[in-house]
């Protein structure tokens, strides 16, 4: 059975740089998810709430699907507030890194990141965590940053703070991490912390409508020529990939989180073990998304073909060429993989 275990002296430094600074600022990975958005929405109001002065800097925008939680149209995207950012990143005394194991996954945030030479913490649940950092918890088994936030802020006596729109981002981090309490959700930790957020006020019904029912037609129809024209169904690698070309994506006036949730799809097939999505973006790149069910090991075939990493069974890359050429690297990669796969 699966324990999250957060160590004491972990807890003891956070909770000594929470109250001997005032100023705090946080961030998350590029193309922020609903973990990164909800953990950095949950951590920036309990501190608000303490009397302390915060801004989220993320990389880049995120899905608007996410903009419900708490102070979220206060985030700064370090891409298109440059400026406002560096100037508050000045003045700092804490960062929080969240959601994220290496710096290479703040896109144009990374050298302020490598060159930070005042206090940081970092919260995170992805594999082989490569940040340095004066308060540390990495737990890869966590379900989620969101529920290592709810735990982490409990151990620090912070409770009072988890206030009903705390407890939704916190909430909403689990829910889009897990894939509804899916996936990485095989202990009854997770459970645990759900029913604590539930007891707090979370409204499921409410957060579900917001991240869940919010599709436009466009993007119905998209989903739906993308599993109709771009699958390919590979049975001897039980394997699926999927394109979405920049073509799919101005037919159907593509937003941005448009996708999420794709890359799952092909994966309810009874033995389709592996599925990867490959979305062409304006410069020349493919972004990558791979997941697995059971022991493929997603993570390192995304180390290994696409200088990605991620979680065992979700893992993302990228790749620098067309959309053809980065399909041909994943079929040589199915090669190379192929006794796992078949297994
Ligand atoms: P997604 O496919 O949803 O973008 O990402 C799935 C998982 O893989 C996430 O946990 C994400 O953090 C990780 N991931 C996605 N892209 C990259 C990447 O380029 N590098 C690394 N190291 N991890 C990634
Ligand atoms: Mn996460």
């Amino acid at each position: 059975m699966i324990q999250i275990e957060i160590n004491q002296s972990s807890i003891e430094k956070i909770q000594k740089l929470v109250s001997e600074n005032q100023t705090f600022v946080i961030t998350s990975h590029h193309n922020s998810d609903g973990d990164a958005v909800g953990s950095s929405t949950a951590v920036a109001e309990v501190l608000r709430k303490m009397g302390k002065e915060v801004k989220i800097i993320l990389p880049n925008d995120f899905p608007s699907f996410f903009r419900w939680m708490v102070g979220a149209g206060d985030i700064l995207t370090f891409d298109r507030h440059r400026k406002e950012a560096l100037a508050f990143l000045d003045k700092a005394d804490v960062l929080i890194c969240l959601d994220f194991n290496q710096y290479g996954r703040v896109d144009e945030l990374e050298p302020v990141l490598i060159n930070w030479n005042k206090k940081c913490i970092v919260i995170d649940h992805h594999l082989g965590l490569q940040i340095q950092a004066d308060a540390i918890v990495s737990v890869p088994e966590a379900s989620s940053t969101c529920e290592l936030v709810y735990r982490v802020l409990t151990l620090c006596g912070f409770d009072s703070f988890i206030t009903k729109v705390v407890a939704e981002s916190i909430y909403a981090g689990i829910m889009t991490d897990t894939g509804r309490l899916d996936y990485a959700s095989s202990y009854a930790g997770v459970y645990e912390v759900v029913g604590k957020l539930i007891e707090k006020g979370v409204n499921k019904v409410y957060v579900h409508d917001k991240i869940y029912n919010v599709y436009t037609y466009n993007r119905l129809c998209l989903q739906a020529t993308i599993l109709k024209e771009n699958m390919v169904y590979l049975p001897e690698y039980h394997a699926v990939y999927l394109t979405i070309s920049l073509k799919n994506q101005k037919d159907f006036s593509f937003q941005l989180g448009d996708s999420e949730g794709f890359v799952n799809i092909p994966l309810a097939m009874r033995d389709v073990k592996f599925c990867a999505m490959f979305t062409e973006y304006e410069n020349g790149l493919v972004k990558v998304s791979l997941r697995s069910k059971r022991d493929f090991p997603a993570s390192d075939f995304a180390s290994q073909f696409y200088s990605g990493g991620g979680h065992f069974n979700a893992a993302g890359g990228k790749f620098q060429g067309t959309l053809q050429d980065a399909v041909k690297v994943f079929r040589e990669g199915l090669e190379v993989y192929k006794e796992k796969l078949q297994k």
